[in-house]
């Protein structure tokens, strides 16, 4: 085994991994990558088809990116946001600010106020701690502030996040941890028991049958939690697409509808747009080869985030993944002035918002940031990304000959496949048959890596893949499916 290789079977310790079935292999040890290809240290090429989990955007080595982190090595790495303010965090604020808010309100943005950390699970630490004092602050401190979330939900790994998911699997141990929220049923059109249309070979959202109960069902939950006397203070949400829920994508007019639901009861929004923002789910606009033709009135900026592309402002707008390009850890909770405005106050009346990290407004990370947002903007990259999203829904299609594959989410850039055992009937494979994992097991030996979410494969392509990178990842999916059942 490569010494390295043994070095990691030795001492390292890997996140959401039965290390024993992990010591029975030998790792892929990545040592390089470029656009869409990371190479191991024996020199074989891989497809990097979930973007590193979900971070990158650009592909790796950017050579905008890549400068801009050592323009910015050679003035400083990191200084402390505690008592100083630093070059690239001011600018990285404003940049988010005016992405987040769209271009006809920028005089008064609504999200005007950026609190830097490190990673997805601390922004939505502090949306949520925010959230938790301003509701106190303006209800009464005597209020127990509540939130709600949406079923299957993920938000990260630290308690407070724990306490806001709802994945059994994840979050069952540490019960006697956690606090007490409420969670309302997500939108999984696929599995749904008020869908009352037979499986079709198309993404279940087109041809569903229902009445939105799932609609009804917020409301309800809304409904009485009034009645407690206690409304929430907070609705938590992934907007458009739950990720790690298993890539459920939300039908059109839902979110719409249920943030309506939750601002009528006085409800705060946190929008988790950790692997949905930065352009993740989608461009509007009619591709012919070289032109775009932009098809919604809002400016480009505002649809960098899923709440943008339908026209939602909430809260607390909370990023991560993305924001960097997926080259460094950093994080960010957008809010508004009326909640900085109740952490102001005398000194002595400690309004102060006592949180914070060490590497908060870190000056690699936000040079990266805005090396990356940069790109985002220029026009090259909205046609890139609305041709790969265009390719993406051709080649998927693809996939619906096969009898293993129930249901096919796309919403922008990225895809959940989810594995059956059978199409008519939905059956799904019990966890412990690995189905997952055997596919995607058998993509990284045709050269393509990605994980699953339970029997969901996810295809989440960085976005300078070509067409016939996504050909080969999709093809590695389907022969994969093949081999496996
Ligand atoms: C990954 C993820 C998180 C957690 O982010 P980390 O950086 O892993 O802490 C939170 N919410 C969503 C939607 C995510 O996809």
């Amino acid at each position: 085994m490569n010494p390295l290789a043994q070095l990691d079977h030795a001492h390292v310790w890997h996140p959401f991994t039965q290390m024993r079935d992990w010591l029975r292999r030998e790792p892929i040890v990545i040592a390089s990558g470029k656009g869409a290809v990371l190479r191991d240290i024996h020199g074989k090429d891989y497809l990097d088809a979930n973007s590193s989990i979900w971070t990158n955007l650009h592909g790796h080595q950017h050579p905008k990116i890549n400068s801009a982190i050592t323009r910015q090595l050679k003035k400083i790495s990191h200084s402390s946001a505690l008592g100083f303010a630093n070059e690239p965090a001011s600018l990285l604020a404003e940049t988010l600010v005016s992405a987040a808010n769209s271009k006809l309100k920028t005089q008064n943005p609504k999200l005007g106020k950026v609190f830097y950390s490190d990673d997805g699970s601390t922004a939505l630490e502090v949306a949520l701690k925010l959230a938790y004092e301003f509701t106190r602050r303006t209800r009464g401190k005597l209020v127990k502030p509540r939130f709600l979330s949406l079923d299957g939900a993920y938000h990260g790994d630290t308690i407070g996040a724990v306490s806001l998911g709802h994945i059994d699997l994840f979050h069952k141990a540490y019960g006697g941890m956690l606090f007490a929220t409420n969670k309302v049923m997500s939108p999984y059109c696929y599995r749904c028991p008020f869908n009352r249309a037979k499986p079709e070979r198309s993404d279940a959202r087109k041809y569903r049958k229902c009445n939105w109960e799932c609609v009804g069902l917020v409301e309800k939950k809304f409904a009485a939690q009034k009645k407690k006397n206690n409304s929430y203070a907070a609705f938590v949400f992934e907007p458009l697409m739950q990720g790690a829920a298993g890539m459920i994508p939300q039908p059109s007019g839902w979110l719409g509808q249920v943030t309506e639901i939750a601002r009528s009861h006085g409800a705060l929004l946190i929008a988790d747009e950790v692997m949905t923002g930065f352009g993740r789910t989608g461009v509007t606009c009619h591709v012919d080869d070289k032109t775009i033709v932009d098809v919604s009135e809002k400016p480009m900026a505002a649809k960098l985030f899923a709440t943008g592309r339908v026209g939602i402002v909430p809260d607390f707008l909370c990023v991560a993944k993305g924001l960097t390009g997926g080259y460094l850890p950093m994080a960010a909770t957008l809010t508004t002035q009326r909640v900085f405005d109740a952490f102001l106050g005398e000194y002595e009346e400690f309004k102060t918002f006592f949180h914070g990290h060490s590497f908060t407004g870190n000056q690699l990370g936000a040079a990266a940031a805005l090396a990356s947002l940069e790109i985002l903007q220029t026009k090259q990259s909205v046609l890139q990304r609305a041709k790969l999203q265009k390719q993406l829904h051709e080649e998927l299609q693809t996939l619906w000959t096969l009898p293993n594959v129930g249901d096919i989410r796309q919403v922008g850039l990225v895809a959940g496949i989810e594995l059956v055992k059978d199409w008519r009937t939905r059956e799904p494979f019990a966890l412990r048959e690995r189905a997952g994992i055997r596919v995607c097991e058998a993509m990284a030996k045709r050269g393509v890596l990605t994980r699953p979410v339970g029997n969901v494969i996810v295809l989440m392509p960085p976005y300078c893949t070509t067409r016939e990178q996504l050909q080969k990842m999709v093809s590695a999916l389907r022969e994969a499916v093949k081999k496996s059942f």
